[in-house]
């Protein structure tokens, strides 16, 4: 079971290292605007083309119509803005919660670090600590 939670652990720092939520986000914003794409083609381009191609036969449209196409179209720029919006919430949550995280790695307590020096036995200065000959009563020392 150790290596479940070990495979859980590696996926939450992977989900939290930004790439995923990058990824996340190139894929709804790309889902949105594909909507959006859409909308146009099917409130605009599309009843050009079959006024101008006469597939619908030649009628002009009313402006219930038009009104219609403008607040499809408008709507699904709204819809945009929102998901947009709420996405940019998200993320910046996800940035806090992450640099939170971070800050807390980074309170925790350095590890002393190791001697360099060490203090000679006959004349008790400090010399260095790899020293087999103290430089100042030049007393050899056994280590
Ligand atoms: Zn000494």
């Amino acid at each position: 079971m150790n290596w479940i939670k070990k495979f859980l652990n590696e996926f939450k720092d992977f989900a939290l290292k930004g790439n995923v939520m990058d990824l996340a986000v190139g894929v709804i914003i790309g889902a949105a605007f594909k909507d959006i794409v859409t909308s146009l083609t099917e409130n605009f381009i599309n009843p050009i083309l079959n006024f101008l191609t006469g597939a619908t036969g030649w009628r002009f449209y009313s402006w219930p119509e038009i009104a219609a196409f403008g607040s499809a179209f408008l709507t699904a720029v709204i819809n945009f803005v929102i998901m947009a919006f709420i996405l940019f919430c998200i993320v910046k949550l996800v940035n806090s919660l992450t640099n939170i995280k971070l800050k807390k790695e980074d309170e925790k307590p350095e590890e002393p670090a190791a001697p360099t020096t060490k203090v000679c036995p006959y004349c008790l200065t400090e010399i260095a600590i790899g020293a087999s000959r103290c430089p100042h009563c030049t007393s050899e020392l056994n280590q």
